[in-house]
């Protein structure tokens, strides 16, 4: 059985005080949310900290509001679950609660927080291991080793973006509200990751998630289609999340993000430029195949899986493909049924 390491629990009554106590207790402190990311990973040796600061306890981080422009605020606090049962954010914003829906199981869904999804370690076979093993094989340079065992050439670590709910929330165009003892930020989501697989995130370490935005959903629709090996539990091995927005029955404007096929989600949304003009219902009468076949290719040109996850690499890019084709079908089959 692995053990947890000895660490000090700290719990702060509220996000700015967790703000002065991570700016108090630097390098030796890491937030912790739900803890279905984090302490696995401490067990296992590929995270350490002598203090951790609570937030999960937070009621301020646990509130999903309307903002003023008819978008939502949604708390880092808030549950994937509390995401995949609200009637009115499936309907609004469909590719995000799929994404919620397909984090893992049911039991890690009620305690993971989307704040901890958006921040959730980036994924390697050489390193998803026990200490003991990576010790036997030798260490890697995402902890405690200087080479990559993949890529051994490589300058930096190629562990690959496994968020779910990231790409998402970049195809939705959401923006994250960020606290720091320093102040307060807004940034685009996608401004979150640094295509690293060791120093994955472009934020600062002290930086507190204290909410998601999303922007109002009219005329637009969502989807997001995830490969994995099996029908739960996994993370992703490709993910694509499309927004498609529609005037009536012609599409407007399009984007799409691809995930676990880089070390951060990339945002190809150029991609999505020939959707542009197309009728809903040419795109689902089969009318444009060739163009959404090229749309996909295109898509899914950036991405450079390689072979340190589960399933043939070749294959999880050529099924982030067929995912942009999937994807756009979906959302472009919610806009039809909504303009009818
Ligand atoms: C078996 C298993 C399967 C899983 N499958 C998936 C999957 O399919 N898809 C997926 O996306 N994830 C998956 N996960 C990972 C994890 O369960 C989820 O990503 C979850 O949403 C993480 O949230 P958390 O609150 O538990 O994060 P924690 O574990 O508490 O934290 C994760 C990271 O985020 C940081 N953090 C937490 N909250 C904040 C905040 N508000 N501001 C700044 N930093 C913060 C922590 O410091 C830590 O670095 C899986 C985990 C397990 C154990
Ligand atoms: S990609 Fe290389 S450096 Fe990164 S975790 Fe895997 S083996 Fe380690």
């Amino acid at each position: 059985m692995l053990r947890l390491p000895r660490f000090r629990y700290l719990r702060p009554q509220s996000v700015a005080e967790a703000a002065d106590l991570m700016a108090e207790h630097g390098e030796q402190a890491m937030l912790v949310a739900g803890g279905t990311d984090l302490l696995p990973k401490m067990k296992r040796g590929q995270m350490e900290a002598e203090i951790l600061v609570g937030l999960g306890h937070l009621a301020e981080l646990r509130q999903l509001e309307r903002s003023d422009d008819g978008g939502l605020r949604i708390g880092a606090g808030v549950t994937l679950s509390q995401i995949v049962h609200d009637a009115a954010l499936a309907r609004l914003y469909p590719g995000y609660v799929r994404a919620a829906a397909l984090v893992s199981s049911p039991a890690l869904r009620n305690a993971g927080t989307i704040g901890g999804n958006l921040c959730v370690d980036t994924r390697c076979n050489f390193y998803d291991q026990s200490y003991e093993w990576r010790m036997a094989v030798g260490f890697c340079m995402k902890k405690d080793g200087d080479i990559c065992r993949v890529a051994p050439a490589s300058k930096r670590c190629r562990a690959i973006a496994s968020s779910d709910t990231a790409p998402a929330a970049m195809a939705l165009g959401a923006t994250v509200t960020l606290v720091s003892s320093a102040g307060r930020r807004e940034v685009p989501v996608s401004a979150l990751y640094e295509d690293d697989g060791q120093f994955y995130l472009a934020k600062a370490a002290d930086e507190i998630i204290e909410s998601i935005q999303l922007p109002a959903a009219t005329d637009w629709s969502s989807s997001y289609v995830k490969v994995r090996r099996r029908g739960s539990i996994d993370f992703p091995l490709a993910g694509v999340a499309v927004a498609l927005k529609a005037a009536g029955p012609v599409i407007e404007e399009g984007r799409i993000v691809i995930t676990a096929v880089a070390s951060r989600p990339l945002d190809v949304s150029e991609a999505a430029e020939p959707l542009v003009g197309c009728t809903l219902a040419s795109l689902l009468e089969g009318q444009r195949d060739e163009l959404l076949t090229g749309v996909a290719a295109s898509a899914a040109r950036p991405a450079k899986p390689l072979d340190n996850a589960d399933l043939h690499y070749v294959w999880r890019k050529q099924m982030t493909r067929r995912g942009v084709e999937q994807a756009v079908r979906e959302a472009a089959t919610a806009l039809l049924a909504r303009s009818a």
